[in-house]
């Protein structure tokens, strides 16, 4: 046990849910912490009685402990080392640490990897950082030190990026160990530019990989509309899976440049490309003859207060597709909504095939792929789903 840690301690009974290793302490269960326990401290979580539970990283807020281990450590270099290890582990079972056709993928997914606060996605000799709590923020500079060492020579350059996540800290973006302006990574063999300093996320989503691997085989020979395309993913494989037109759409000026430019360095000058910069309803009401639609929206529901909402635009935007669907059409529709279940997407997607009088197959059931994993203590890491479907 760390005697100069923190303490904090946990009203009668509300250490439950960490006995199941939740990793969270929410803010109505603690009782009172001892001393001045500052953002982004460590902290040792105790029973109403003084049983120990977790370590964790304090903020407040309604989670107020994000925990890093149910053992009394310390959360030291020889920590992080071994956390970002196990991290590495799991990717390399995964066979992409050392894939020549796949240089981008996630090597820590937050709660995850039971890393609560802390995401890291790897391009190529670059890892990007970023971190979502405070006590991620202030161990950054050691966590991408262990990195380095964990990773083998196989990165040089860490870019952290947090502007975006912690608003309030306002940390700058920028290289933390080296610096590179060496930013395409590959996907399946395909080319992409990363924007890690301007681009949403940590500049690209990996999440889409698996899925858009499939999409690849069902694109030949179809006319292909990629909604909310963001820097194009699912339109390179859609062209290498020998469609016969793609079109992809965002609202973002910024993404159609960045598809554009991924369009160039995938297949230069090919004709059967074109992206357009506009709303994905108002472009929907207008088209016509696609066989092959992609809607991959942003969340429509950030908490639950607006999961209400969210089914509505989920069910909205799916029965525009619907209705504008070839015969023999397929649909690859996701939500990446945290709060929106895998039986509430199906339901909004089941109430827009049938105010389209559609009829609907589904073929494949979709979700976020292995380097995305879901601690099985933390149900709500699971986000992205999806469903392909065929519509006669
Ligand atoms: N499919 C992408 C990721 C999509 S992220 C991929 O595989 O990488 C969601 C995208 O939706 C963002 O790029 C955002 O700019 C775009 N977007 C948000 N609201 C939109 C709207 N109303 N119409 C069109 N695009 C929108």
């Amino acid at each position: 046990m760390n005697r100069k840690m923190k303490q904090l301690f946990l009203k009668k009974g509300k250490e439950e849910s960490l006995l199941r290793f939740h990793p969270w302490v929410f803010s109505g269960a603690v009782h009172h912490t001892e001393g001045d326990i500052a953002e982004g401290d460590t902290v040792r979580v105790l029973t109403a009685t003084g049983d120990f539970i977790a370590v964790g990283h304090y903020q407040q807020g309604s989670i107020t402990v994000r925990v890093l281990s149910f053992s009394d450590t310390t959360i030291d270099d020889a920590f992080w080392a071994e956390r970002l290890q196990q991290a590495f582990n799991a990717r390399r079972a995964m066979g992409l640490t050392d894939n020549s056709l796949t240089t981008a993928y996630r090597l820590v997914h937050g709660e995850g990897d039971m890393l609560p606060g802390l995401i890291i996605d790897i391009y190529g000799q670059t890892a990007v950082m970023q971190a979502h709590s405070i006590g991620m923020h202030r161990s950054r500079h050691q966590i991408a030190r262990q990195l380095v060492a964990v990773m083998q020579g196989r990165i040089a350059h860490v870019y952290y990026k947090s502007e975006t996540t912690l608003p309030f800290m306002e940390p700058e973006n920028g290289f933390i160990i080296g610096g590179s302006d060496e930013n395409i990574a590959l996907e399946n063999g395909l080319r992409f530019y990363v924007d890690w300093q301007r681009g949403q996320k940590t500049g690209f989503f990996v999440d889409q990989r698996d899925n858009r691997s499939l999409l690849e085989h069902y694109a030949h020979q179809r006319r292909v509309l990629n909604m909310f395309c963001y820097t194009g993913g699912f339109s390179f494989y859609a062209m290498r899976g020998g469609a016969q037109l793609v079109h992809s759409v965002d609202s973002s000026a910024k993404a159609i440049e960045l598809t554009r430019r991924n369009v160039e360095l995938n297949f230069p000058g090919d004709p059967r490309h074109k992206a357009f910069c506009e709303d994905a309803f108002k472009y929907l009401d207008g088209i016509d003859g696609y066989d092959l639609i992609i809607l991959d929206p942003p969340a429509f529901a950030k908490h639950r207060g607006a999961l209400h909402n969210a089914l509505k635009g989920y069910t909205r935007l799916n029965a525009k597709a619907f209705e504008k669907i070839a015969p023999g059409g397929i649909l690859f529709t996701f939500s990446c909504s945290q709060v929106v279940t895998k039986d509430h997407f199906r339901n909004a997607v089941f109430t827009a095939a049938a105010q389209a009088r559609r009829s609907v197959r589904i073929l494949h059931q979709l979700h976020q792929p292995a380097d995305h994993p879901i601690n099985i203590y933390h149900p709500e890491g699971e986000y992205l789903k999806g469903l392909v479907v065929y519509v006669d």
